[in-house]
C-alpha cells in the first residue's frame, strides 16, 4: 500500500529525473508524470554535466547508459580555450583547468532517462490547466487538464519548465492570499513571479556531423579541440565542444540585444534560422569562428528566458522542481545540474522512513529552504558568467563593439582579470562536495520532523 500520491507535472529532464529518483528512493510512494506534449522530444543541441551532478547520474545507476552516449573530459586533460575573438586576430584569454565534465547530446540524454523509468509511461497529451488544494492541508489536490480531464494526487510537482502552469497557479493564489490580507504591494510582487522573463540574449544552437568535413577541416585547430572552445567577444560568444562520442561539433552562437533585457519577447522562442542570419552576427571575428561557420547549416535559434528571483518554491503541498523554480542563464552549463539535484533531493526526502502523507509537507518546506538559496546563487554566477564571457560588466561598461573590435582597447592584465575570474565562477562546482551536502541536508529534515 503507496503512503501517498505524487503527480510530477512536466517531463523535461527534471519530470524524468525525479521520477528515477523516486523508484529508487521512495519506492512506497505512488507516482504518475504527465506532459503536455503528445511525444517527448528534446532538441538537437548539447548539454553538459559536470562532475558534481555526475555522482547523481552514479547514485541513479546511469552511469553505465551514460558513458556509452558521452564525450568525457578528464580533469586537467583538456581545458576550456577561452579566446578574445570579435577581432581579425583572436587572442587567448585564459585555459581553465575544467571539472571533468560529460557532454550529450539532448535527445540521447533524454532517451536514456526515458529507458531507466520504464516501465512507467508518461501520460501525453496532458497540459495542466489549474490545480486546487484544500486550505486545511488534507484532502486531494485536484487537477484539470486542457483537455477537461482531472486527476487527483497528496502532494504536486511542477517540473513544467520555464514557462511553468503551476508556477503561475501558485503565484496566483499567493497573490490573491496577500491581497485579501490588504497587503497590495506584496500581492503585485508575488504576480510579477508568474510569468519568464526574456534574460535579452538568444542562442542559435547548431550541430556539424564531423563524418561530412573534409580531412584538412578536421586538421583546423577550431575542429580538433577535444573540449570546450569558447570564443567571446562584446556581448556576443561562439561555443563548441564535440558531443555523440565526438562524432558531432556542437556549436552554439550567443548574442545579447541588452534593450530588450526584461521586455516581453517578440516571437516564437524556438524558431529555425538560416545560416545567412547566424554567419552575420560574428562578421569579423577571427579566422577560426569564421571556419566554424562555414560548416553550420543553419540551426535553431532560442530566446533565453529566466525565471524571476521567487520568495519561495513552495505552497503547502505542491513544490517547484527545476526550471520552473530556476530557469538562468545558460553560461556555467548549470541548469540542468540544479534540475537533478532539486529532484535527487525531493526524492529522497519523500522516501525517508519519517515521512507520511501527513508531514511531507515538512520535507518541501526543507527543500525550499535548502535548495532555494544554493539555485539562486547559482543563477547569479550565470548572470556574472554571461557578463564575462561577452565583456559587459560593469567594470566594461565602456567598452563598445567598436573599440573591442580593434584588438587593442583592453591590456593583457584586463584580459587576466576577464579569464582568471570566468574559471573563478566555476569553482563552486569543483570546491564542493554534494555527498556532504546531502547528508547535511538528510540532518537537517530529521531536525525539522523533530520540532513538527
Ligand atoms: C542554450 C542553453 C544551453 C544549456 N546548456 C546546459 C548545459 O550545458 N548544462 C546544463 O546543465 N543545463 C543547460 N541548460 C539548461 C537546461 O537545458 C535546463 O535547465 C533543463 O533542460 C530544464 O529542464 P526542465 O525539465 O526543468 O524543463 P523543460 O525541459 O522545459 O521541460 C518542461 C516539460 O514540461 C512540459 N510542460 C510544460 N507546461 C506544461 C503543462 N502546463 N502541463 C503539462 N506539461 C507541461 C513540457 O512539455 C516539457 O516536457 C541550457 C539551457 C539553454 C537554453
Amino acid at each position: 500500500m503507496p503512503k501517498f500520491k505524487v503527480v510530477i507535472v512536466g517531463a523535461g529532464l527534471s519530470g524524468l529525473a525525479f521520477g528515477i529518483a523516486l523508484q529508487k528512493y521512495a519506492p512506497d510512494v505512488d507516482f504518475e508524470i504527465y506532459d503536455a506534449a503528445s511525444q517527448l522530444s528534446e532538441i538537437g543541441a548539447g548539454v553538459g554535466i559536470q562532475q558534481r551532478t555526475w555522482t547523481i547520474m552514479q547514485e541513479l545507476g546511469m552511469e553505465e547508459a551514460l558513458l556509452k552516449i558521452t564525450e568525457h573530459w578528464e580533469e586537467s586533460t583538456y581545458p576550456i580555450v577561452h579566446r578574445k575573438s570579435d577581432q581579425a586576430e583572436g587572442v587567448e584569454v585564459h585555459r581553465m583547468n575544467m571539472e571533468r565534465n560529460y557532454a550529450f547530446h539532448r535527445a540521447e540524454l533524454q532517451k536514456v532517462f526515458m529507458e531507466k523509468l520504464l516501465p512507467r509511461q508518461v501520460h501525453l497529451s496532458k497540459r495542466l490547466e489549474s490545480y486546487a488544494q484544500p486550505e486545511d492541508g488534507t484532502g486531494p489536490i485536484e487537477l484539470r487538464f486542457q483537455d477537461g480531464t482531472t486527476a487527483t494526487c497528496d502532494y504536486l510537482f511542477g517540473c513544467d519548465g520555464v514557462r511553468s502552469r503551476v508556477r503561475a497557479v501558485m503565484y496566483s493564489q499567493l497573490a490573491e492570499r496577500a491581497e485579501a490580507a490588504g497587503k497590495v504591494q506584496e500581492a503585485a510582487e508575488l504576480r510579477a513571479m508568474m510569468p519568464p522573463l526574456f534574460s535579452g540574449a538568444v542562442v542559435h544552437r547548431c550541430l556539424i556531423r564531423k563524418d561530412t568535413l573534409p580531412a584538412e577541416t578536421l586538421a583546423h585547430s577550431a575542429f580538433n579541440h577535444p573540449g570546450i572552445v569558447l570564443y567571446g567577444g562584446k556581448n556576443k560568444h561562439l561555443i563548441t565542444y564535440p558531443i555523440s562520442s565526438g562524432r558531432i561539433l556542437n556549436v552554439g552562437g550567443g548574442v545579447d540585444f541588452p534593450e530588450k533585457e526584461s521586455k516581453p519577447y517578440d516571437g516564437p522562442w524556438t524558431a529555425p534560422v538560416s545560416r545567412e542570419d547566424i554567419v552575420k552576427h560574428f562578421k569579423g571575428w577571427e579566422q577560426d569562428v569564421q571556419e566554424v561557420l562555414k560548416y553550420i547549416d543553419g540551426g535553431i535559434l532560442w530566446a533565453i528566458h529566466i525565471t524571476g528571483r521567487l520568495p519561495t518554491y513552495v505552497d503547502g503541498r505542491v513544490a517547484l522542481v527545476g526550471d520552473a523554480a530556476h530557469a538562468m542563464m545558460h553560461h556555467l552549463g548549470s541548469g540542468s545540474g540544479q534540475c537533478y539535484e532539486d529532484a535527487w533531493m525531493l526524492a529522497q526526502f519523500l522516501g525517508n522512513a519519517n515521512i507520511t502523507k501527513d508531514n511531507a509537507a515538512v520535507a518541501l518546506r526543507v527543500y525550499d529552504e535548502i535548495r532555494r538559496p544554493f539555485a539562486q546563487r547559482v543563477a547569479d554566477l550565470s548572470v556574472r558568467a554571461a557578463e564575462l564571457h561577452h565583456f559587459k560588466g560593469p567594470e566594461l561598461a565602456w567598452l563598445t563593439p567598436e573599440l573591442s573590435a580593434t584588438g587593442t582597447a583592453l591590456t593583457q592584465e584586463q584580459l587576466m582579470n576577464v579569464g582568471e575570474e570566468t574559471e573563478q565562477v566555476r569553482a563552486w562546482r569543483d570546491h564542493s562536495d554534494l555527498v556532504e551536502e546531502n547528508a547535511a541536508a538528510m540532518t537537517r529534515l530529521a531536525e525539522a520532523l523533530a520540532a513538527a
